[in-house]
């Protein structure tokens, strides 16, 4: 199933600060009016299902439902292998309802050092799912593998990006400026396979 965004105004279904700033940042070249859930002071549903494409069709639906404008939401989290894919799709609870992510990433390095598992490797994912207000949805996947640094590094980007140093590079995403990242993400993967899809 295939549908072409052809509305120019676009909700992003989150009020997570550095998500919306990356998402606006893709959308920019794009003829198209972006405003956040928190902007429209919608309120954020509970993330129930137990995958990211499930939590982001959650994040859409309610934003569109309630906006009556089509809505962009994105689900997704870091993936450490040696602690059998956690935080995953708990990646911001880890951080607390402080949103303290530098406890969270210490969180993530004293599991590590617990694990049996030596290993470093780890992924970020991210599920996008497009809603509009007649009830038709889209979902679209990114992943990037990588390794978990420790101490972290960078203070550039947000959430868990100075813990995660890509594959073939040296740098974290904390110490990436966004161009860089946006070569790579998941977030830009998804992203491109929306734009393939919706608004090419
Ligand atoms: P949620 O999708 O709103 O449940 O939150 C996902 C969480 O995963 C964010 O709060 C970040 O902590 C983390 N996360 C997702 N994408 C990134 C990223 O690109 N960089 C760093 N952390 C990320």
């Amino acid at each position: 199933m295939t549908r072409k965004l052809v509305e120019r105004r676009l909700v992003v279904a989150s009020h997570n600060k550095g998500k919306v700033r990356e998402i606006a940042q893709l959308l920019a070249r794009y003829p198209i009016d972006v405003v956040s859930a928190g902007e429209l002071a919608l309120p954020e549903p509970d993330e129930t299902e137990p995958t990211f494409v499930g939590n982001a069709l959650i994040k859409s639906r309610a934003a569109s439902r309630l906006s009556g404008y089509p809505a962009l939401a994105d689900d997704s989290g870091l993936c450490v292998d040696a602690l059998n894919g956690d935080p995953g799709i708990y990646s911001a609870r880890w951080a607390g309802a402080a949103k303290d992510f530098d406890a969270a990433m210490a969180e993530v390095h004293r599991q590590m050092q617990k694990s049996p598992a030596q290993r470093k490797s780890a992924r970020f994912v991210c599920a996008l799912a497009l809603s509009w207000p007649d009830g038709q949805d889209l979902t679209f996947e990114g992943e990037i593998e990588g390794a978990i640094v420790w101490p972290v590094r960078g203070t550039l980007g947000f959430g868990y990006d100075p813990m995660f140093v890509p594959d073939g590079y040296d740098k974290t995403f904390g110490e990436m400026n966004p161009a860089e990242k946006h070569a790579m993400s998941h977030r830009a993967r998804a992203f491109a396979k929306f734009v393939e899809v919706c608004l090419g």
